[in-house]
């Protein structure tokens, strides 16, 4: 595939993939955007910085994670050989962790000792909690009091971890509006707090550092898939919500041109606008919370309601490198409908023993539903970004026993 190469050296200095990306924000938080752009650039250098990073990953967080053949599964949906990516077996319960150590040691270097982050499945805000009691800093946590509601579990572990979970009223009470108000105390706060984002999305440099910080998940299971099976998957499929758990995994894989790579949104109740969250479904390029990129959005260009059992993934715009590699032909990019979901995790439940986060059933429901599009001998690897633990009450709402197909 022609520019294939330039696919690993991106964003530019100015932080665009091709015509997304960039750097959309009020003049008030450019020097804070540029300290910490600056200061990416000196730590992802400096031995030190990797070394305490690495430390904190392997004792802390639990890396590497096992890449683990799902044998039953495989049995049952006949077709590729079906191996997971185990996030969800990381501190906290799901890949966030990643990108929240490596942020705070910058915040650490910046001696800066307030935190503040948003948050929608609340996975977010619960891994920056940590690692904010981990290093002794002060956190607020900005969460839309839907998502509080529908995410009470969460709520309380940042509590427990010491940090104060704001309730966000404002418009459908959910991610977009935490952001919101998260950008709001960061221009207010700027000097003493660091805006801890938690996906590959934002101004540059957060789509790239998020990236990087994430890159880890596609290296090890590379490495693994290659001593398990002597070659490389057919294909590698992920969830997107901002981004981060798909880029992550994809990313060592870009250069791969036999490695298929899907990314699987939020179909929601169906591909009708206000139904979903599919940005790729009829979404259009627009400017939204810093950054140029897909997004779903009416003629006039006003946002529109997004709707997505799962609330990691229930936002109305896409990390801008998403949107590159979308227009690059090199990943592609399908939707699961909330159905496919809640019939999805009772089945790998009972067949596997794994209760998966919503935001990673639906890339397991986009497996179940093509197992037929990949012969036996082929290898997919699913991205199991987190646990369900946080969705038991939800799923629970919608019967006990959805679908035992
Ligand atoms: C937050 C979350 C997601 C969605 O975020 P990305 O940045 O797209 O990865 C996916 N899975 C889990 C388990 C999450 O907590």
């Amino acid at each position: 595939m022609q520019g294939k190469f330039e696919l690993t050296q991106l964003p530019d200095a100015a932080g665009h993939f091709g015509p997304y990306g960039g750097v959309f924000v009020p003049e008030t938080l450019m020097p804070a955007i540029t300290e910490l752009r600056l200061e990416y650039e000196a730590a992802r250098h400096d031995p030190a910085f990797q070394a305490e990073l690495q430390g904190l990953l392997r004792d802390y967080c639990g890396r590497p994670t096992p890449l683990y053949f799902a044998e039953r599964w495989t049995e049952k949906l006949g077709g590729p050989r079906i191996y997971f990516k185990r996030e969800d077996l990381l501190h906290t319960g799901a890949h966030k962790i990643n990108n929240a150590v490596g942020q705070i040691l910058l915040a650490k270097r910046m001696g800066k000792k307030r935190i503040i982050a948003e948050t929608g499945a609340g996975q977010h805000g619960v891994a920056t909690a940590t690692v904010a009691a981990r290093f002794g800093c002060e956190c607020v946590i900005y969460m839309g009091k839907v998502d509080m509601e529908r995410q009470a579990l969460n709520v309380a572990r940042m509590q427990f971890l010491g940090a104060e979970v704001i309730p966000v009223t404002a418009g459908q009470a959910t991610l977009k509006e935490a952001i919101n108000e998260a950008m709001r105390d960061w221009v207010t706060n700027v000097r003493t707090t660091h805006y801890l984002l938690g996906t590959a999305y934002g101004p540059h440099p957060y789509p790239m550092m998020v990236r990087d910080f994430h890159r880890v998940i596609g290296e090890e299971a590379r490495r693994q898939i290659l001593e398990i099976e002597q070659r490389l998957p057919a294909a590698l499929v992920a969830c997107v919500g901002g981004g981060s758990n798909a880029i992550g995994l994809f990313y060592a894989f870009l250069r791969d041109p036999g490695v298929r790579m899907i990314g699987v949104e939020a179909g929601g109740r169906g591909i009708r606008p206000g139904d979903h969250a599919a940005r790729f479904q009829g979404g259009r390029l627009g400017v939204l919370q810093g950054t140029k990129t897909y997004l779903l959005a009416n003629e006039d260009g006003q946002i529109e309601l997004t709707h997505s059992v799962s609330a990691g993934l229930d936002y109305a715009a896409v990390g801008p490198e998403h949107s590159y590699l979308r227009d690059a032909g090199r990943v592609e990019y399908a939707f699961a409908t909330d159905d496919e979901v809640l019939a999805t995790f009772h089945d790998l439940a009972r067949t596997e023993g794994i209760l998966p986060a919503l935001e990673s059933t639906h890339a397991l429901a986009l497996v179940r539903a093509r197992a037929k599009e990949w012969t036996n001998d082929q290898v997919v690897i699913v991205n199991l970004s987190g646990r369900g633990d946080k969705d038991v009450h939800q799923i629970a709402e919608h019967g006990r026993s959805h679908d035992l197909l």
